[in-house]
């Protein structure tokens, strides 16, 4: 039987890449996407063309809404049964801006939804998950960065991720589930037009030890690693996929 993983904030980006990569294996696909349909519906064509066996589900879900995450939970389990894998994705930056300059709306919003959303994602994983089934959580190099002057509130809800794959490693190891993190450095995706910056990618690439960005596939060649019995005994481990930045 196929398994299952559920991703959020799967319409776009590293989510999506991390979709497509797992329909390829084979298997069952939840998603989750914020408002934009369109990208789902693109998201859920682009499994099914990868996908041999798996099938897909596309759900929408505030991560900042409990009920809604508890939603997206319960509609994977009625279409699939039981989950495997569960990418703690979603996330968003605002745009570039000193912490002198940052409004409290601003704060709440990326706080809401990098850290309260994820985790709420946490918890309902905690009460879904079985033995024998992992957990990566996307933190970024900014937790380590810091971001100054672009994103320093973004920076520490990802410091939040890195702490909660910590705790939650220790608190369900013992029910034979992993939790693990990666924190992805610069990624070609839309995030960073979303914070005013759409060439951030290709301008700070170059910067990298390895000379360029990285594209969300390799990413989620990552999480797909760290979800698989591949890495059965790696769990609270933090990797960094980043070319070196
Ligand atoms: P992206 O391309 O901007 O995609 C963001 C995804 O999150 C979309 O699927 C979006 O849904 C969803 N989303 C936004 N707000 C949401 C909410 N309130 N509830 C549920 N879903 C929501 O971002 P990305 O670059 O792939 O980033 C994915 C993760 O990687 C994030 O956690 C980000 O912090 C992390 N990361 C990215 C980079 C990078 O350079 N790209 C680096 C480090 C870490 P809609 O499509 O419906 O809006």
């Amino acid at each position: 039987m196929a398994k299952t993983v559920l991703i959020t904030g799967g319409s776009r980006g590293i989510g999506r890449a991390t979709a497509v990569l797992f329909a390829s294996k084979g298997w069952n696909v939840a998603f989750s996407y914020f408002g934009n349909q369109k990208s789902a519906d693109e998201t859920c064509a682009k499994c099914e063309r990868a996908g041999y066996t798996g099938n897909v589900l596309a759900r929408k879900c505030d991560v900042r809404d409990e009920l809604s995450v508890i939603d997206l939970f319960t509609a994977a389990r009625e279409r699939f049964g039981s989950i495997e894998g569960v990418v703690n994705n979603a996330g968003i930056v605002a745009p570039q801006s000193s912490i002198a300059e940052m409004d409290v709306e601003r704060m709440k919003t990326v706080f809401d939804t990098n850290i309260l959303g994820a985790y709420l994602v946490a918890r309902e994983a905690a009460r879904t998950l079985h033995s024998g089934t992992a957990i990566v959580n996307v933190s970024s190099m900014a937790a380590k960065l810091g971001a100054p002057g672009e994103y320093i509130d973004y920076a520490g809800s990802k410091g939040a991720i890195d702490a909660l794959t910590i705790g939650l490693a220790k608190e369900l190891g013992p029910m034979g589930i992993r939790v693990n993190a990666i924190r992805p450095g610069i990624i070609e995706t839309d995030i960073h037009a979303s914070g005013g910056h759409p060439d951030r990618a290709a301008e700070l690439g170059p910067t990298c030890p390895l000379g360029r960005s990285g594209d969300p596939e390799e990413v989620a060649h990552s999480i797909f690693w760290l979800i698989s019995p591949d890495a059965s005994y790696v769990t609270g481990s933090i990797m960094d996929v980043s070319g070196g930045r």
